[in-house]
């Protein structure tokens, strides 16, 4: 155990999968630096009001991460950002924009993503009226208590977007985002436990029910909660003279355009790599896919490893997943590191 406690892992990100494999890595011995550039650990976990597909509430899983970085091995830096990683020979020199410098064995990038910018969408009109706003936003008014409009009233009807930014040619993002099908039912469901007399409408383009339990959750808002699902895309939004929301769909499956007002639009908004992440890309010269995300050096069986030896990927900087593949991608991504080590230590000893 001491020996490993010689050999210093520098993790960027403590989110979700940076503090898993920091706590794994400590566990097994490692001396971990955790870099943040938020001033609290727990990424966007802290964001969420309750999870799908359980509903659980977010912080018991915020309990469980910060629970993993209590470690005395581990030693976090908040509202620090990388400035640049050299690499000599086989070590890391990590400079952070406090001007420390670290010098590293390996690296583990787990720098997560960042929402898509609705604004980039113009014809939604978030930023234009009030009473468009993004799914985080609405995360906002549940941990309010309260769902209510720009008037201060609760909407008697919600429409919720999904789609946006994901899937989209004209923004340059083809993926999909995987969880924002899954968190448009549930959002819709807790507006309507909230607000039994609003009636919710979802317009999407396919339901991509992936996990396990998703497909029940979407049946049971339809079942239990009385939640419409519109399969088609709203192409615009407009106010009307009582400052209504006016927006336009192709309704896809009846073949005829619809118009309708809400009180409110919920804009599902997509998962980008994060803007930190593509300048240590460019910095340490990663490779990035066609979607923007980290290129894994093998789909199937590297999918933690870079193209260079030593730095290492977790979770959403790699792809959209959600928090239970999260984990399991950076508890993957211990044992590589774990065997990499391992391995460069034999070869110091032959
Ligand atoms: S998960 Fe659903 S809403 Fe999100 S990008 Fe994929 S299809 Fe669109």
């Amino acid at each position: 155990m001491p020996e490993k406690q010689d050999e210093h892992i520098v993790i960027v990100g403590a989110g979700t999968a940076g503090c898993t494999a920091a706590g794994q890595l400590a566990r097994e011995g490692y001396r971990i630096s955790l870099i943040e550039k938020e001033s609290k650990p727990g990424g966007k976990v802290n964001n969420w009001y309750q999870l799908f597909p359980d509903r659980r509430k977010s912080e018991e899983v915020l309990k469980y991460l910060l629970g993993e970085i209590d470690n005395p091995l581990i030693n976090i830096s908040l509202n620090t950002d990388i400035d640049s990683i050299i690499k000599e020979k086989k070590k890391f020199l990590v400079t952070t924009t406090h001007g420390e410098l670290l010098p590293a064995d390996a690296i583990l990038l787990a720098t997560g993503f960042d929402l898509f910018n609705p604004e980039r969408k113009e014809e939604y009109g978030y930023g234009i009226y009030d009473d468009v706003i993004t799914s985080v936003e609405l995360e906002d008014k549940f941990h309010s208590g309260a769902i209510l409009t720009s008037k201060g009233v609760p909407p008697k009807r919600v429409g919720i977007v999904h789609c946006v930014g994901s899937r989209d040619e004209k923004v340059g993002n083809f993926h999909c985002s995987k969880v924002c099908c899954v968190t448009a039912v549930k959002q819709a469901i807790e507006i309507r436990e909230m607000l039994p007399g609003t009636e919710v409408f979802c317009f999407y383009m396919d339901m991509r029910m992936f996990g396990p339990y998703y497909e029940e959750l979407y049946r049971e808002a339809q079942e239990k909660w009385g939640v419409n699902f519109i399969r088609g895309k709203v192409s615009e939004a407009s106010e009307n003279i009582e400052g209504r929301l006016l927006i336009k769909v192709e309704d896809t499956l009846a073949g005829r355009p619809l118009k309708m007002q809400v009180d409110l639009l919920v804009l599902m908004i997509g998962i980008e790599n994060s803007l930190s992440g593509k300048r240590i890309a460019e910095d340490l010269d990663l490779k990035i896919g066609i979607n923007g995300f980290f290129s894994v050096l093998d789909n199937h069986y590297g999918n933690n490893l870079s193209n260079m030896e030593g730095v290492f990927f977790a979770g959403t900087c790699t792809a959209a997943m959600n928090i239970t593949d999260t984990i399991s991608h950076a508890r993957a991504a211990v044992v590589e590191i774990d065997s990499y080590l391992k391995s460069q230590k034999k070869e110091v000893e032959v």
